[in-house]
């Protein structure tokens, strides 16, 4: 059953080849056993999740079921869940039961969805290799010694790895594209406001949004067809008509203008990835697909413009874990500077002190006007080249990730390398389009991602672009050998 797309066990259940209770068990079976090598969960909640599922098979009993009814997913560790631990993979939220389900979890749950678990990530969605997590690192299910990317790296492990048939993550720099790339996943970041964040534990809040990472488009696209729509809840959520996801997936892509970025295939692409990214562009003229050079002339400055911005905001929003409301609280605290004191120093890593300590000092007056106003105006101007790059083509394409999976511990010394990990996926967040990646290929064992950009709300085209590729290869088929036994 594991081997199965989200589509397929929607069959399987409608059919009644299996019950939920059955595909729940089967899965909860295969994290139970398979796990422990790759530390993708930090939370499993087996008996709610035999209970959801159980509700689902008498629904499908009845005849009162959606498609979605009765399929099981992990949920990223950064959406609250209600009566479950949300620990955005933090020692600071370690003890916090949510009262409340964000509302892309309350979503999934009233379509019927049965949730397995909460997945592992970089605390507070911070880092780009899953290894910053409080509860450990996560490992890549292609190559155990290698990372599998972040920040939503447990889920892409756990979906690799077929723990799990689908699980959602959040992209606020790359944290869904890029552990998709480096787990062979199909990855989809809608464009903000697309998804509600209500609920969704804020990093960056005018960059977070909230997505899936799936095995294949169209089993992405069943997933957003549930999350996407307004939130009253959200005030960035936009009130645009969701259309039907599915219905698009197959139109023909003949006419396809797609643009190439010159600064995406520039010095620091390992050639090897390039190689597999061109020979996948040309699937896409065999497909009918128009290729033009194109540029994005201020891309240079996504990374140094997004860690002001990143840490600008995560400085504010992480204010409000203060050992005083909920969170971690140190003990004894002599008086109130003490408590604060204590308990943020002993409740945030590293990585976490790195970012806060940056944005304070960005946001402080005097250094305002030249870093965080600075960084404001070299977003508009990226923003700019997208939407002057769409007056000419349909879809941006390139490399989601310079390289593929890089080792364990080969990057934590040096947060600059780190922060490069996502040179090619920040400049989307900044400008809020959306954005996919796909698995279009191989290097020494490894997967490569392919990265799809559109205008803001197509998310239809996306999914329909990717679809039509994933007609054509298998790529998103292959499960890592370690994984694809019993
Ligand atoms: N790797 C980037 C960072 O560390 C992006 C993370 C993300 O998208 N959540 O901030």
């Amino acid at each position: 059953m594991f081997r199965s797309s989200l589509r397929q066990l929607s069959q399987g259940l409608r059919d009644r080849t299996y019950s939920s209770v059955e595909l729940t068990e089967h899965f909860l079976h295969r994290i139970q056993a398979e796990d422990d090598q790759l530390n993708s969960f930090i939370t499993s909640t087996a008996e709610m999740a035999l209970a959801e599922a159980a509700t689902a098979d008498r629904l499908i009993a009845a005849g009162q079921h959606g498609p979605l009814t009765g399929l099981p997913l992990a949920h990223k560790d950064i959406f609250c869940t209600a009566n479950v631990r949300t620990s955005c993979a933090s020692r600071m939220l370690d003890n916090f039961i949510s009262p409340y389900d964000a509302t892309v979890v309350a979503r999934m749950r009233a379509a019927g969805l049965v949730m397995l678990g909460k997945t592992n990530m970089d605390e507070f969605a911070m880092g780009s290799s899953n290894e910053t997590s409080y509860y450990g690192p996560v490992r890549n299910p292609w190559d155990l010694e290698r990372v599998p990317g972040g920040s939503s790296g447990g889920s892409a492990a756990a979906v690799a790895a077929r723990l799990a048939p689908a699980a959602t993550g959040t992209d606020t720099g790359g944290s869904i594209r890029q552990p998709a790339a480096l787990c062979g996943l199909t990855g989809i970041k809608p464009t903000y406001g697309r998804v509600s964040r209500y609920g969704m534990i804020a990093f960056a809040s005018s960059l977070d949004q909230g997505g899936v990472l799936t095995q294949s488009a169209e089993d992405a696209a069943m997933l957003l067809q549930v999350m996407a729509g307004f939130d009253a809840r959200d005030s960035t959520s936009v009130a645009e008509p969701v259309p039907d996801y599915s219905a698009t997936l197959t139109h023909s892509l003949a006419g396809l203008r797609i643009g190439l970025p010159d600064e995406y295939f520039a010095d620091g692409l390992d050639p090897a990835v390039a190689t597999v990214i061109e020979a996948a562009i040309s699937e896409y003229e065999k497909l009918g697909a128009k290729v033009q050079r194109i540029s994005l002339p201020h891309s240079h400055l996504a990374v140094p413009a997004y860690y002001v911005v990143a840490p600008a905001e995560c400085s504010s929003n992480l204010s409000r874990f203060d050992g005083v409301r909920f969170g971690h609280r140190c003990q004894d605290p002599v008086d109130l500077n003490d408590l604060y004191q204590r308990s943020r120093g002993e409740g945030f890593g590293a990585e976490v002190k790195r970012r806060i300590m940056t944005g304070t000092y960005v946001l402080s007056a005097g250094y305002y006007d030249a870093y965080y106003l600075k960084a404001q105006q070299a977003r508009r101007l990226i923003r700019d080249d997208f939407q002057q790059a769409f007056e000419a083509v349909d879809v941006i394409m390139g490399p989601t990730s310079p390289s593929t999976a890089f080792l364990l511990n080969s990057r934590m010394d040096d947060p600059l390398t780190m922060y490069l990990s996502d040179v090619y996926t920040i400049a989307v967040n900044l400008a809020g389009v959306p954005a996919m990646s796909i698995p279009c290929g191989e290097v020494a064992g490894l997967p490569v991602g392919l990265q799809l950009i559109a205008p803001y709300f197509s998310e239809a085209r996306l999914l329909n672009i990717a679809h039509c590729f994933q007609q054509t290869s298998d790529w998103h088929r292959r499960i890592p050998v370690a994984f694809a036994g019993n």
